[in-house]
């Protein structure tokens, strides 16, 4: 059964996000999706709190814990995780030390102009990437780029995500991953986009959430 999944999310525990658990949750119900990966900056600690908020509400969605990592080379998810993961080191004992972890790794938002990409060369393919994010709502010029990442991962044969990289709620399920399992669940959920099992689809975030979005956080 396909479910929809936004599979880059940031609580207020990434510094830069100003959305709590609870608010998360209320707006993932309010865009019918099934559910997020929670993906903080550096800290697995809005994930948890995320998970235990979900817990103890009525609505049962499906909260992913997850990470997302500065490497010395860009920015990776680690999907299905608790553990946290050092920033600041290189990709690819990034990628290894989440796989002990548990996790799943995505390079997020690979080819950016003002984020923090690997990049799309030839190179990340020796890695041992699980997936590549080619359909990320923060990215401007939105079109070009995720042409560009979904030509790259269909060339490489590489797993494609979803995410809508929201820190507010109003972006939260701008993008989306639709994720065909068989059993719903986190392990069920992992291994399908393992097995490339996903549509990605999404949207740019729009210019006025945007702005509002640079003023908030001064
Ligand atoms: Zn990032
Ligand atoms: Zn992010």
């Amino acid at each position: 059964m396909p479910i929809k999944i936004d599979m880059h999310v940031h609580t207020c525990y990434s510094g830069d996000s100003l959305t709590t658990p609870s608010e998360l949750i209320a707006q993932l119900k309010r865009k019918r999706l099934d559910g997020a990966v929670i993906t903080d900056h550096d800290t697995v600690l809005g994930a948890i709190k995320t998970v235990e908020a979900n817990r103890s509400s009525n609505e049962k969605l499906i909260i992913i814990p997850g990470i997302e990592v500065s490497t010395r080379d860009g920015h990776i998810l680690g999907v299905g995780l608790t553990k946290p993961i050092p920033k600041g080191l290189g990709v690819k004992e990034t990628i290894e030390l989440i796989h002990e972890a548990g996790g799943i790794t995505i390079a997020a938002h690979p080819q950016t102009l003002f984020k923090d990409g690997i990049g799309l060369s030839p190179k990340i393919l020796s890695l041992g990437l699980d997936a590549l994010e080619v359909v990320n709502s923060s990215l401007f010029p939105f079109k070009p780029l995720t042409k560009m990442c979904k030509r790259f991962a269909e060339r490489h044969n590489m797993p494609q995500t979803a995410g809508s990289d929201s820190h507010m709620p109003e972006t939260i399920g701008l993008s989306y991953t639709i994720i065909d399992v068989d059993e719903v669940g986190v392990d069920a959920i992992i291994e399908a986009v393992r097995r490339g099992s996903t549509i990605p689809l999404g949207k740019a975030v729009p210019v006025s959430l945007r702005i509002k979005k640079i003023l908030k956080m001064k």
